[in-house]
C-alpha cells in the first residue's frame, strides 16, 4: 500500500539492515533522505537504484505539503535518516504530522536506535526512561537545562535519563551533569554501538567525568544517567514516625 513508510537503518553495523527495510527501500517511488551522499552509499551497497529526495531540517517545512500532495495522488515514499530511526533527533516529524492530517497511510519498519540500545546495555533501570536527545552545546544553557531537569526530578520524577552527546563535548557535559545531578549518580557512556570499537563504560557521573576530563572521546556517544534517588519527603506521616521513634528511644 502506498503512503509513507518510516524505515530505520543501521547506526554503524551494516548487518543491522533488515529484509523489510530493504524491501521498503526497493519498493518506494522515492527515498526521502537527510543526506543523499549517506543514503546513496547505503542504497549502492545494497544494489538498490532508487530516486532520492532530500528532506532535512532546512527544507522539511516547505517540502512536507508537496510530498503529501504526491502521496495523496498515489506515490509511496520511504523516509530514512542518516542512521537509526527517523524522527529520533532527526527530521521527519513535520512530514509525519502532515501525512496523518491528510489521511495518508503511515507505517514503519522498526530497527536500530542508539538511545534504546544504550539504555539496554547501560545496566541501569530501563523503566521508566526519559529520552532527552542532545543537551545545549554551550555551557550556560546546558547547565540551565540540567538544573531544569533536576527541578523536575525534585518534583517527583524518578526515571533513567538518556542523552546524545558529541565526542568533543563529552568531558564538559559529564562534568556539568555530575555538578547538577550529583557526582554519585550511577551512569554509563555508550560509544560506537554496533561498531568495531563498541564500548560501554559504567560508573558514577563523578567517575565518568574524571575519566573523560583527560581521555579523548571518539566516535558516537550516548550518555545514560540512572534515576534520581527517592527524596525523603517530610510529610506529616514521616514526621509522626520520626516523633514516635524519637519518643521510644527516650529522646
Ligand atoms: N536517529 C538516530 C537513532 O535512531 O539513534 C539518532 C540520530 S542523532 C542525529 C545522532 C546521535 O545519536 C549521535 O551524535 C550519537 O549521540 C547517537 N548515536 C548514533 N549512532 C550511535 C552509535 N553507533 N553509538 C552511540 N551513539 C550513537
Amino acid at each position: 500500500r502506498p503512503g509513507l513508510v518510516l524505515v530505520a537503518t543501521p547506526i554503524g553495523n551494516l548487518g543491522d539492515i533488515s529484509p523489510r527495510a530493504l524491501a521498503a527501500l526497493k519498493n518506494a517511488d522515492a527515498v526521502l533522505c537527510e543526506d543523499s551522499r549517506v543514503t546513496g552509499g547505503l542504497l549502492a551497497r545494497q544494489g538498490i537504484a532508487a530516486t532520492m529526495i532530500p528532506l532535512h531540517e532546512h527544507n522539511e517545512a516547505a517540502q512536507a505539503p508537496k510530498l503529501v500532495e504526491r502521496m495523496i495522488a498515489g506515490e509511496g515514499f520511504a523516509l530514512v535518516s542518516d542512521a537509526g530511526t527517523p524522527l529520533v533527533s532527526d527530521p521527519g516529524f513535520r512530514l509525519v504530522r502532515a501525512a496523518i492530517a491528510a489521511g495518508v497511510t503511515v507505517s514503519a519498519v522498526p530497527g536500530p536506535n542508539a538511545a534504546v540500545t544504550a539504555l539496554a546495555l547501560s545496566g541501569l533501570p530501563p523503566h521508566p526512561f526519559l529520552f532527552l536527545g542532545f543537551l545545549p552545546a554551550k555551557a550556560g544553557p546546558r547547565s540551565a537545562e540540567i538544573a531544569r531537569l533536576r527541578g523536575i526530578e525534585r518534583a517527583g520524577l524518578s526515571a533513567t535519563l538518556v542523552f546524545y552527546e558529541a565526542p568533543h563535548r563529552l568531558g564538559e557535559a559529564l562534568t556539568a551533569m555530575a555538578g547538577g545531578f550529583g557526582a554519585d549518580r550511577p551512569a554509563a557512556v555508550a560509544r560506537e554501538l554496533t561498531k568495531r570499537f563498541e564500548e560501554v563504560r559504567r560508573g558514577t557521573l563523578g567517575d565518568l567525568a574524571a575519566h573523560y576530563a583527560t581521555a579523548e572521546a571518539r566516535g558516537e556517544i550516548c550518555v545514560v544517567v540512572g534515576p534520581a534517588p527517592e527524596e525523603a519527603a517530610a510529610g506529616p506521616e514521616d514526621l509522626d514516625a520520626a516523633l514516635r521513634a524519637a519518643l521510644s528511644t527516650g529522646m
